[in-house]
């Protein structure tokens, strides 16, 4: 008996040498029965979907409900270090602090007792190959130069770079939403979170879960001479916005420019991304165009081009393209909403021309709706 246990011992130690290799030891030595955050719910015995990596695609500087609570949880729950950043602007490369879904626990690794509780809350949650990472949606953490990712948990911690001084905690959309198992008591899905619709442009902002494939990124239709800017830039530019969105001139990209800019967006039915981007910039400010799809024609060129290449097809609310911008025009729509969204906007300015031409106000363009526009010139 005792020969056999000497055995096994040495077989278990030869397999820990083969299956971990120095990158995956943990970033601080880690207690053996690791002190874990109380659940405020019953947890059911199945456990969350494991989240694939979702990088920041979209803006916003609001905290988000399961980041906010879980901060507050471990705060309380290990009394040390300090609360740390959720939300940040828009101003550096991709982080996920851009969509106030990641959390900076300030605990460094040179204090023994932040240290240790560092150690107790990363034991716990990385455990079982991320049971209770799963359970928070937590996506990865970076802590003294090491990375884990609840989408390569069976790698343990990855050698990665800085954060002596704090742990961030990036949440996938699930989790940053709060509707996981630890805090509902039910099993969560995937949400795969916002779509990039045109290229050089921030994610639509969404409540909407999404599990299926982002449609394709389009090109956009139009160019302005003036750059995309988003929460938390300053300057002249983001002034000019203000100005004409009516709005105080702090030339800083607040909160307030933020609600000003998602407003203007809702109204002209233009991609609902809080950024002032290239869709928002040709609404706002026409002559800074520098590009249009449709460039040089007028009004009834529009309608003899519309006519001629149209006919054949039908195009209604939710098409976005060069002939939705080619029907504004030959509409004769303001500038501003001569843009290649078949938005609201569109969709009531086909609904008066059927009207006039005493046809079905369905909003769908036909043959019918290209030719009553001939016949009106
Ligand atoms: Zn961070």
């Amino acid at each position: 008996m005792r020969r056999f246990m000497l055995a096994f011992a040495s077989f278990a130690a030869l397999s820990a040498l083969l299956t971990s290799p120095a990158a995956a030891s943990p970033p601080v030595p880690f207690p053996s029965s690791p002190k874990g955050l109380p659940a405020p719910v019953t947890l059911p015995s199945g456990v969350d979907p494991v989240s694939p990596y979702l990088p920041q695609v979209s803006c916003s500087p609001v905290n988000m409900p399961g980041v906010v609570k879980l901060r507050a949880l471990v705060l309380k729950t290990y009394g040390e270090g300090g609360a740390g950043g959720i939300s940040r602007g828009c101003t550096e490369g991709v982080s996920e602090h851009s969509e106030g879904r990641a959390w900076d626990w300030m605990v460094d690794v040179s204090d023994t007792s932040e240290r240790t509780a560092a150690a107790n809350f990363l034991a716990w949650v990385t455990a079982n190959n991320g049971r209770n990472a799963r359970r928070l949606g937590i996506m990865y953490i970076i802590y003294n130069k090491k990375i884990w990712g609840v989408y390569r948990a069976s790698e343990g911690w990855r050698t990665s770079s800085g954060h002596t001084d704090h742990v961030h905690i990036s949440f996938s959309w699930n989790g940053a939403r709060g509707n996981t198992s630890f805090w509902t008591g039910k099993v969560g899905t995937i949400d795969l979170g916002p779509c990039i619709r045109f290229t050089g442009t921030y994610g639509a902002l969404t409540s909407t879960p999404r599990t299926g494939a982002c449609p394709q990124t389009k090109s956009l239709l139009k160019k302005t001479s003036l750059g995309n800017r988003a929460y938390g830039r300053t300057g002249d530019t983001v002034a000019k916005a203000q100005g004409l969105l009516g709005i105080t001139k702090t030339a800083r990209f607040d909160a307030a420019t933020w609600t000003a800019v998602k407003a203007y967006q809702k109204a002209h039915d233009i991609p609902y991304t809080g950024a002032l981007d290239q869709p928002t910039w040709a609404s706002l400010s026409p002559s800074s165009m520098t590009s249009n799809a449709v460039a040089g024609y007028t009004r009834s060129e529009a309608i003899r081009y519309g006519v001629l290449n149209y006919s054949d097809n039908t195009f209604q609310r939710g098409y976005v393209g060069k002939a939705a911008m080619m029907l504004q025009t030959a509409l004769g729509m303001p500038t501003r909403d001569r843009n290649g969204f078949f938005n609201t906007v569109t969709l009531a300015a086909v609904q008066r021309l059927q009207a006039s031409a005493g046809l079905t106000q369905d909003g769908i363009v036909r043959a019918e709706e290209w030719q009553a526009l001939a016949d009106a010139l």
